[in-house]
């Protein structure tokens, strides 16, 4: 006997003036090509229930749970520096919570709030978003996850005809710094409700403090100033970073144009439509700070009702974003460099190490791995990513007298993945998958699982691309 599935619907509920009602259309002939067993053992779901045709019915949109009160988000948000009033699940539907957490079909078909889209998505990019949102949480950075992907066996016209699927994303919640601006936009009252709610659900513990608004605030600063260090730290290129896309939670989402640096190079952009390098690799920091400047704005009305007095206020906590995010910052290089003490000698060893990867182009993944490599003296300098270099030899002397080299390969080792979804290898599964092969996606998916665990026999998936053409990424896929 196979249990049945229990939704709660928080928001439904209580933020109803900010969604819409939404049934899914659903999918005729679905078929699941990605179950994330452990994920739904998190979530309480049974395996036998998994196995199920109710399981693949419900996730496909073809049936409906009876607890379940289906609904689209509306948002707004800020693309590229423009403001859209009217943003929203344009292609996402809402089932509700299970165990406080958001279950969400992604690519299910038309919302109230597709405008000119079809609400549909290909399966490449709902495989792609499979792939990263798992590593991501394989490395402990905080993310949407992953539940199930499934083929519609129906196609959707991009600019070619592909095959569609069906992500089933799973978030702490949804609400995004777009969502404010949204409610703002409304009126204070749903503005204070959305504000209320999202302290419940996310920062329970503010209800104890005198102004919780303000102190929210500055929690979705801290929550955000770290989440964009660890990106720093591994070289990820968000590549959108709309305030649509930045959640209140703190976990990355909308895992579109995203890709990973191989050579260090700090104006990285992998985006088609970022031509003035917005969202470059290194500019992360400066636009997390704009965003949150944007959610500010949005909260001036609750902080005081002296709107001066609140203004000041808020711009205050603000103000600090940038030297928490370098603290965070420093700390997360330190860690992969076996740093203990964050001080001024350390920092200059740390950007001295960025700048003899920025001067040598080197493959920034691969370099903290040969560096454990050569200081355990197992690689030689002259067949490591540093060989070039003229000033390694004086750096690493340098770093050496800060780090306890007995325990280094290991420390290193468990801070530095040998295996990320690099972007040539995630293309060419892709590709297999497209024609119905899913065992290089799945190798990937094994690989990525355990990232710091270095395998016999898979050196190649440690390595870069061979090729120096420019990897290029798209939205709205
Ligand atoms: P994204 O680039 O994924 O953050 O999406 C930006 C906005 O476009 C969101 O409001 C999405 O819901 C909407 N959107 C993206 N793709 C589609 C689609 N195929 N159909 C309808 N809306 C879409
Ligand atoms: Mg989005």
């Amino acid at each position: 006997m196979s249990h049945s599935i229990n939704f709660e619907n928080s928001y439904a509920k209580e933020l109803n003036e900010i969604c819409e009602k939404c049934i899914p259309a659903g999918f005729q002939e679905p078929e699941f090509i990605l179950k994330n067993h452990s994920l739904a053992e998190e979530l309480g779901i049974d395996s036998d229930f998994i196995n199920s045709e109710e399981c693949l019915s419900i996730f496909s949109g073809k049936s409906l749970p009876k607890s379940s009160m289906p609904i689209a988000q509306a948002y707004s948000g800020h693309q590229f520096g423009h403001f859209n009033p009217q943003l929203g699940d344009g292609r996402a539907i809402l089932l509700g919570e299970i165990q406080n957490k958001d279950i969400q079909l992604k690519g299910i078909g038309q919302t109230p709030f597709s405008r000119r889209g079809d609400g549909k998505s290909a399966l490449g990019p709902v495989l792609r978003e499979y792939v990263i949102s798992e590593f991501m949480h394989s490395i402990n950075i905080p993310t949407t996850r992953a539940l199930f992907a499934l083929k519609t066996n129906e196609t959707v016209l991009r600019e070619t005809l592909q095959a569609g699927g069906v992500l089933t994303r799973v978030a702490k919640s949804h609400i995004r710094i777009g969502t404010f601006e949204y409610a703002r936009s409304k009126n204070i009252q749903i503005l204070k409700s959305l504000t209320d709610y999202s302290i419940n659900r996310h920062y329970p513990e503010l209800n104890q403090i005198d102004n919780k608004y303000l102190s929210f605030f500055a929690a979705v600063c801290d929550k955000q100033a770290s989440l964009v260090s660890k990106w720093m730290s591994i070289g990820f290129v968000h590549g959108v970073m709309n305030t649509d896309n930045m959640t209140i939670s703190g976990e990355t989402i909308d895992y579109g144009p995203c890709a990973f640096m191989d050579k260090y190079d700090p104006k990285t952009v992998f985006s088609s439509i970022d031509h003035n390098g917005r969202y470059a690799y290194l500019n992360q920091p400066a636009i997390l700070v704009w965003n949150l400047a944007k959610l500010a704005e949005t909260l001036i009305p609750l902080v005081d009702e002296n709107e001066e007095k609140s203004v000041k206020q808020l711009t205050e906590v603000l103000q600090l974003v940038m030297p928490s995010y370098q603290e965070y910052f420093y700390k997360e290089f330190g860690k992969k460099l076996g740093i203990r003490n964050i001080d001024d000698k350390n920092i200059k060893i740390i950007d001295n190490y960025l700048k003899i990867l920025h001067s040598e182009s080197i493959d920034f993944t691969l370099s903290f791995r040969n560096l454990a490599k050569i200081v355990n003296k197992s690689m030689k300098v002259e067949d490591s990513v540093f060989r070039e270099s003229k000033i390694f030899e004086k750096w690493f002397k340098a770093w050496k007298k800060e780090i306890n080299v007995g325990d280094i390969f290991h420390e290193m080792n468990l801070k530095n993945p040998c295996y990320i979804p690099r972007n040539h290898l995630i293309e060419d599964a892709l590709k297999h998958a497209n024609n119905e092969d899913m065992a290089e996606t799945n190798l990937m998916n094994k690989l990525l699982e355990s990232p710091f665990k270095e395998k016999d026999s898979y050196e190649k998936y440690t390595m870069p691309s061979s090729s120096d053409e420019r990897y290029v990424t798209y939205c709205g896929t």
